[in-house]
């Protein structure tokens, strides 16, 4: 039977104060994409089976194996979405949004795959996503890139490396396809099982594979930058000598193609070598045929995804600290009439210093417990409100953090009028800005 006091496999937790690094990073995203003109959509976990399938592809490791799918009473087949691309472009086409117009959209949330949990990979994780639609050209391949590092940058993350690839039209990736079967089936006897199998049924995803023999076959593989048509060739220029243009530094990656079957021209990933092999923190590319092969008109695209998880990891290995939101003051009362008036004066500063963290003594107890609670809550300063400041109309200002001061500057007295001013100076200071 089932713990009911343990989560479900794959399915985490995320606990104060780590969520503070969440919130950093969902600060800085939103406003990363607010820089870029991006309006954020909302969309739901849950769709109909049939758009992951008609969308991500049959036969991909997301349809085939990973996703939560289930029946609803009514007994239609929904599925926990395993990415947002499809829902983003399904809201698109229901609300209207894509029919000759240009959008600049992003969406954070949780998605849900059925993968083997392991550091860096969940059964539900969150991504970070932007979607353009209704632009062919290069520069906005250019942008959402230029976008992705700047929210890297911005989060305080360093080493990452930006790599790319052309996946041509889709005649040109047939004409490839062609080739690298035919190279695969005279080596066939070395590939593994899974390789073996997609040699059939998606090919492409071969140049995925990470088995060391399938790898060392592919090094000698034909590669799809040899075989890119006219169009995406030119396509692939343009981007590059944008990125160049801005000093975005990349490095081609030919056997660099992605897990779902819509993508087609510029695919990209940013990648890192400190999180073992779940090393790709962000990956995209242009999928120009989905909107039409969801029924919509024929409508270019382009969008990456970012996977929170590993984003939260790689800051934690890089030590970039997210502003604390532990409590700046914690305030506490001696006897019923000082904790009747410290509860008042607590919202009043919460009113007067907006953006305060002030946590209220609650639960009673002596001055010594409550002093343990307050330093254990990380705040920087105690108040302290017993029968003779109430009577005096003060408060006990008592310092918490300060070690090299004398006993007479942690603890003074104040009034309450002053007490606005008093907090904001000492918390700009403990603030450090
Ligand atoms: P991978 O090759 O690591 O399985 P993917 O190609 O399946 O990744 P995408 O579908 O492109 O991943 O999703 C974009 C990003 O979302 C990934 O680069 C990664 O950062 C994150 N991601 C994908 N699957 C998971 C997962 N199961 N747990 C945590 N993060 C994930
Ligand atoms: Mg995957």
């Amino acid at each position: 039977m089932a713990n009911l006091f343990q989560s479900v496999r794959g399915f985490n937790d995320v606990l104060p104060p780590e969520t503070a690094l969440w919130q950093h990073l969902q600060t800085v995203a939103a406003e990363t994409f607010a820089a870029y003109g991006y309006g954020e959509i909302k969309l739901p976990m849950l769709e109909h089976t049939a758009l992951f399938k008609r969308s991500i592809g049959e036969v991909t490791d997301i349809v085939e194996k990973e996703m939560f799918t289930f029946e609803d009473r009514e007994g239609d087949s929904l599925s926990l979405r395993p990415e947002a691309t499809a829902s983003c472009v399904r809201a698109g086409l229901e609300n209207g949004l894509l029919h000759n117009q240009q959008q600049r959209l992003w969406y954070a949330g949780a998605m849900f795959r059925h993968e083997r949990p392991q550091a860096g990979r969940y059964r539900q994780f969150h991504q970070l996503g932007a979607e353009a639609y209704g632009m062919t050209g290069p520069d906005i391949d250019l942008e959402l890139i230029a976008l992705s590092a700047r929210l890297l940058k911005r989060l305080g993350l360093s080493n990452l490396t930006l790599e790319l690839n052309s996946l041509g039209s889709s005649d040109a990736r047939a004409a490839y396809r062609a080739a690298l079967v035919e190279y695969l089936m005279r080596h066939e006897g070395a590939l593994d099982a899974d390789s073996k199998r997609r040699l059939q049924s998606n090919p492409l995803r071969i140049l995925d594979s990470k088995v060391p023999q399938t790898q060392a076959l592919l090094a000698d593989a034909p590669t799809i930058l040899d075989a890119l048509d006219d169009e995406s060739r030119a396509h692939f220029d343009g981007l590059q000598q944008g990125l160049q243009d801005l000093g975005i530094a990349f490095a081609l990656n030919p056997r660099l193609v992605r897990g779902l079957d819509y993508y087609g021209r510029t695919v990209f990933e940013w990648t890192t070598t400190e999180l073992g092999s779940q090393g790709t923190v962000c990956a995209g590319g242009r999928y120009d045929g989905l909107v039409a092969q969801l029924g919509g008109s024929a409508t270019p695209a382009v969008g990456w995804a970012s996977g929170v998880e590993r984003l939260i990891l790689l800051m934690k290995a890089q030590g970039v600290v997210a502003p604390s939101l532990a409590p700046q003051v914690y305030l506490c009362s001696v006897g019923d009439d000082a904790r009747r008036e410290a509860a008042r004066l607590g919202e009043r500063l919460r009113d007067e210093l907006p953006g305060l963290r002030l946590t209220l003594n609650a639960g009673g107890g002596k001055l010594a417990a409550q002093l343990k609670r307050a330093d254990r809550s990380g705040a920087q300063v105690a108040l302290i409100l017993g029968e003779t400041e109430l009577a005096a109309g003060a408060v006990q200002v008592k310092s918490l953090r300060d070690t090299n001061n004398t006993s007479s500057s942690q603890q003074q007295t104040a009034l309450w009028p002053e007490l606005k001013d008093r907090l904001a100076g000492l918390l700009c200071a403990s603030n450090g800005n």
